[in-house]
C-alpha cells in the first residue's frame, strides 16, 4: 500500500505513461537517472528503451522489491537515498550530459527542485510529474499570480515548458489535485548571470514573502528608495511585475553594495 509520508501515488495509465516514456525520449547512450521509481511504472517502460537506468528510491520496502525483480534489477543502479540531499554530481562523465525524470513525490517537489536546480550544468534535460499548480509556478510570466521565486529561479537556469497534463485518475490512491509533466532544459550559457545565485534567492525570497507591497516597501530591508529610483524602477511596482532580467540586475546591484 502507499505511503503518504512519501508521497507514494502510483501511475496506472498505460497510455498516460507510454506517453510520459515517448516525451521523455530515452536512448541507449544517455546517462539516465529516475527520482522515485516506486513499483516501477516509468522504470520498466524505459528500461525496454536502454539498457541501463540509474534510480534513487527512498522507500527501503521499495527498494527491496526493485532489487528482487530479476527482470529489472541486473539493468538498474539502485541508489537506497533520499533525492533532497543526493550529491548528483557523482553522475558526472566528460562530455557527457545527465537525463533525470521522475513522477516526484509532492511533498518535497519545490525544495527538490531548488536542489536539483543546483546542479543545473550536469543536466541536458528534466522531464517531472508534479502538480499542475507547481508546473504553473515554473512556467509563469511576470504580472501574474502564480508568478514568483519558483518561477524566477527556474527560469534563471532552464527553458521551461509544460507539456501534458495528467488527471488524478491516472494514480493509485488518486491524488486530490490535477498534475502537469514539465519539462526543463538548462541552458548551456545562462546569457545574462548573475554574479551571485546567493543573492538572487535571498532577492527573490524578500521580494515575494511580501508579494502584495510595493518594491518600495517589500526591498526595504536590501534597497533605499532613491536608490530603485536610480536603477529605473518605479517604486509603485509590484514584485511580481519584476521579470527575472530586473532581479538579476538587482542581484547584481546588491553584489556591488556587498563589496563597498
Ligand atoms: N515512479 C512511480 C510511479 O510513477 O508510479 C512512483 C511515483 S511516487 C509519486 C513518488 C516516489 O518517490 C515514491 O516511490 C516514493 O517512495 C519516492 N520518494 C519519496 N520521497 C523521496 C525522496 N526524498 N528521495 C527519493 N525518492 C523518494
Amino acid at each position: 500500500k502507499a505511503r503518504k509520508r512519501f508521497g507514494q501515488n502510483f501511475l496506472n495509465d498505460e497510455f498516460i505513461i507510454n506517453s510520459i516514456v515517448d516525451l521523455i525520449n530515452p536512448s541507449n547512450e544517455d546517462v539516465l537517472i529516475e527520482i522515485g521509481p516506486g513499483l516501477g511504472a516509468l522504470t520498466r517502460p524505459t528500461l525496454d528503451k536502454v539498457s541501463h537506468l540509474n534510480v534513487i528510491e527512498l522507500d527501503r520496502d521499495l527498494v527491496t522489491r526493485l532489487k528482487d525483480d530479476i527482470k529489472l534489477s541486473h539493468k538498474l543502479s539502485i541508489f537506497e537515498a533520499d533525492a533532497l540531499t543526493f550529491d548528483f554530481s557523482q553522475f558526472y562523465e566528460k562530455n557527457k550530459k545527465v537525463r533525470v525524470f521522475g513522477n516526484l513525490p509532492y511533498n518535497i517537489s519545490t525544495p527538490l527542485i531548488f536542489h536539483l536546480l543546483t546542479f543545473h550544468s550536469l543536466f541536458l534535460d528534466m522531464h517531472f510529474m508534479l502538480q499542475k499548480e507547481v508546473v504553473n509556478r515554473m512556467c509563469a510570466q511576470p504580472n501574474s499570480k502564480a508568478y514568483g521565486r519558483l518561477s524566477v529561479m527556474t527560469q534563471y537556469f532552464c527553458n521551461v515548458t509544460p507539456v501534458l497534463e495528467v488527471p488524478p485518475s491516472s494514480f493509485t490512491p488518486q491524488p486530490k489535485v490535477d498534475s502537469a509533466i514539465i519539462r526543463l532544459l538548462p541552458f548551456d550559457k545562462i546569457a545574462q548571470p548573475t554574479k551571485s545565485i546567493k543573492l538572487l534567492e535571498k532577492l527573490t525570497k524578500i521580494a515575494f514573502s511580501q508579494r502584495r507591497k510595493t518594491i518600495r516597501n517589500s526591498l526595504k530591508s536590501l534597497f533605499e528608495p532613491d536608490e530603485l529610483i536610480s536603477y529605473g524602477f518605479d517604486l509603485k511596482l509590484r514584485p511580481e511585475n519584476l521579470s527575472v532580467e530586473n532581479y538579476i540586475y538587482l542581484s547584481n546591484k546588491l553584489f556591488e553594495k556587498q563589496k563597498i
